[in-house]
């Protein structure tokens, strides 16, 4: 607890001595970004997938990539609520950033699913207001600059707790300091598509330029240095909602599996899978051929209700087809099941 309050201190003196300048007559103030790289301590290594991700030294590591870039953009002070191994509470790096005068915190997280099954990068923002105009409009830009990696884009989304505020704690916190927040989930550790991304250093500093990219193009930044001028980047501004944003709860709708054709001789099964979910839409699709024993790994949607794909059914079985569909939350649902039943004899 004291190591935790004497590293708070040291960061606010920090903060501190960056309103020196500001409060003095400028032309335009500086952009303030707070980077917060997620967990850190013993007590709080965030996901682990050993011996390879720490979640905590993936998250330290692209900040201070992501910090030294947006350092040769002109017009931006940058500070870390953690510049090492250290414990803080959630409510602690947003007082850190307001203790900065931050315009907006970005809070840097890796993933990881149940099932390890899942794959991409997503955002999350507040339910509310300005914060969540903020963040949605901070997320779409950096779900473009993730997708430069092959990495899926799962969206920008809200979530609320019982109490009908963010769920969050960063965020949450952020809002009560009148401070735009979001979680960057970069990707899923657990993934062997997404990990081969984070597998090296190197690696994990493009991350950290990327999302300063992201930042620059949010905040119309240049860096002569960096050869880059995003003074007059155009982007779409997402309106604040009238009331809440509420996440989308409820399954996708109307999930029907169709089977076109099934070839006896070569065990080709032709499938057309539609559904629809109106909040958040489709993310991913997988298929069982064994009645739901065994599922096939995900795939994405890419944006269509009306997914076409083909299988081919191990010879001498019997299969009892049925696919599921993902939302945009990741909540699935279930397909009519189809039993061609006729490979047994291939
Ligand atoms: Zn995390």
């Amino acid at each position: 607890m004291k190591k935790r309050t004497a590293a708070a201190v040291f960061l606010l003196a920090a903060c501190v001595l960056a309103f020196i300048p500001k409060t003095q007559a400028q032309a335009k103030e500086p952009v303030i970004v707070v980077i917060d790289p997620g967990h850190g301590g013993d007590q709080n290594r965030g996901g682990e997938v050993l011996p390879q991700y720490v979640e905590k030294n993936l998250t330290l590591q692209v900040a201070q990539s992501m910090k030294q870039t947006l350092e040769q953009f002109e017009g931006v002070q940058v500070y870390l609520t953690r510049i090492n191994d250290q414990e803080l509470s959630l409510e602690q790096r947003a007082q850190i950033a307001k203790a900065c005068n931050a315009d907006f915190l970005f809070s840097l997280h890796f993933n990881m699913s149940e099932e390890h099954n899942l794959y991409g990068t997503e955002v999350w923002t507040s339910a509310f207001g300005k914060y969540f105009s903020a963040g949605q409009t901070f997320g779409r830009l950096q779900l473009a600059e993730m997708s430069q990696y092959g990495l899926y884009a799962k969206g920008v989304k809200t979530r609320l707790n019982s109490r009908g505020t963010d769920y969050y704690g960063v965020i949450r916190a952020s809002r009560a300091l009148d401070l735009p927040c979001v979680i960057i989930e970069h990707c899923y550790m657990d993934h062997a598509i997404d990990s081969p991304q984070i597998n090296t250093p190197q690696k994990l500093a493009a991350f950290g330029i990327s999302d300063a990219i992201a930042v620059a193009k949010y905040f119309r930044l240049k860096s002569p240095a960096l050869g880059l001028d995003y003074t007059g980047f155009q982007y779409p501004v997402i309106s604040a909602p009238s009331g809440t944003a509420a996440p989308d709860t409820t399954p996708p709708e109307n999930v029907v599996m169709t089977v076109n054709n099934a070839d006896l001789a070569t065990g080709k099964v032709d499938i057309t899978l539609t559904a629809s979910d109106p909040q958040s839409g489709l993310l991913y699709y997988s298929y069982t051929l064994d009645g739901g024993i065994t599922w096939s790994t995900l795939y994405p949607c890419a944006g269509t209700n009306t997914i076409q794909f083909s299988i081919t059914v191990p010879a001498n079985t019997t299969p009892i087809l049925q696919c599921r569909v993902y939302n945009g939350y990741d909540i699935k649902a279930e397909s009519n099941i189809a039993i061609p039943g006729t490979f047994a004899t291939r």
